[in-house]
């Protein structure tokens, strides 16, 4: 019997060059490639629900396929992660200032990106924000604003000049005691390339990895030009039409507060912070941005919502094959902008 875990969509997808109208004394022009069926499985990691879609040949190759998928997120949970404990990341925070540390493949990597992404988007993007955001955590649990002093000693511990790599050496270095590094806005997608590659090295090409604000997908299902995802409009602008896009070994990603956010005296401070003010953004605002990367979608979706509109869209134009929109609130009017390479995505 199978898996109950598994979904077997309710179309069977065949290659249409197979679709041959040759009875058998006529061999097929061209080689037969065998019968692919979709398969889908999702699980919650990185406190989210992670989904694999894939195409693969039979229920074995799909299991396999995709328990490599999920191996490998739980891995970079166990890395990146900043609730658990013993994560790379929280050993590396705890290190004391000015000593170098041994960072894995994985951690100096996005760090590496991080980093980069820091000086493109002028420092909107900072993965040095970690007392920021447990501030914000912490004053969504108790339901009270920290005060004045508390958010200023939360943007003294924030910088990225105090992280320093040493790409020779695969470690990192922080210089100021209390710094907490949080990859929320870049791991899942990162975890989305890595999940497709180890789709890709178990035999299975044709698969897109869901998680939650974003999506990266390898080669398109059978007989298809790409895969479509679709960009739900923004809370803030319901009457929007939802977009639908067509990818092909891309990813896509969306910010903004559609959940997270916490209300005090009537303002709405959303999980993306400022790194110029240590303080949750009130301003509406809901950043696309599709990119070659997973890592990289998500990245700028985070910070896009942080820029000015027209800084974010320079950069989304001289970022390779990257398109956006964002949709915000101008004195209660929705207003939407895209980059120039948007629409060759939607359908
Ligand atoms: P996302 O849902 O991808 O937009 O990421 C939001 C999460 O990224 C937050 O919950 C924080 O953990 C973290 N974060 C918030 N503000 C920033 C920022 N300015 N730069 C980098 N990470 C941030
Ligand atoms: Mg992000």
């Amino acid at each position: 019997m199978m898996d109950p875990r598994w979904m077997l969509a309710l179309w069977i997808v065949t290659d249409p060059t197979s679709r041959s109208t040759a009875n058998v004394l006529t061999p097929p022009s061209q080689p037969l490639r065998p019968m692919l069926s979709r398969y889908e499985q999702a699980e919650p990691r990185m406190g989210t629900l992670f989904r694999v879609t894939l195409y693969a040949v039979d229920e074995t190759s799909a299991s396999k396929g995709t328990s490599a998928a999920f191996d490998r997120i739980t891995q970079l949970n166990q890395i990146m992660s900043d609730y658990l404990d013993d994560s790379e990341l929280n050993r590396f925070c705890r290190k004391s200032p000015n000593t170098p540390f041994a960072l894995s493949d994985d951690l100096f990597e996005i760090l590496w990106e991080s980093q980069r992404l820091a000086k493109e988007t002028e420092g909107a993007f900072d993965v040095t924000i970690g007392p920021a955001v447990r501030q914000w955590r912490r004053a969504r649990r108790l339901k009270q604003m920290p005060t004045a002093e508390q958010i200023e000693e939360a943007r003294r511990r924030t910088g990225h000049r105090f992280l320093a790599l040493d790409r020779a050496r695969r470690a990192g270095t922080l210089s100021r005691k209390g710094i907490q590094l949080d990859l929320g806005a870049i791991a899942k997608g990162y975890a989305c390339d890595a999940a497709l590659d180890a789709l890709k090295r178990a035999g299975i090409p044709s698969a897109l990895v869901d998680g939650g604000g974003g999506v990266s997908v390898g080669d398109p299902p059978p007989g298809a030009r790409g895969w479509r995802v679709t960009v739900p409009p923004p809370p803030f602008d319901s009457s929007a039409p939802a977009v639908s896009l067509e990818l092909v070994h891309q990813a896509v990603a969306t910010s903004g507060d559609r959940e997270q956010f916490f209300e005090w005296q009537g303002r709405r401070y959303s999980h993306i912070i400022d790194p110029r003010t240590a303080v949750g953004l009130t301003r509406r605002v809901q950043a696309t941005v599709l990119a070659q990367k997973g890592m990289i979608a998500d990245a700028l979706a985070t910070a896009l919502c942080v820029m000015e509109v027209d800084k974010g869209l320079a950069l989304i134009e001289r970022t390779d094959g990257a398109a956006a929109k964002i949709c915000f609130l101008d004195k209660d009017r929705p207003v939407s902008r895209e980059s120039s390479r948007w629409r060759r995505f939607t359908r």
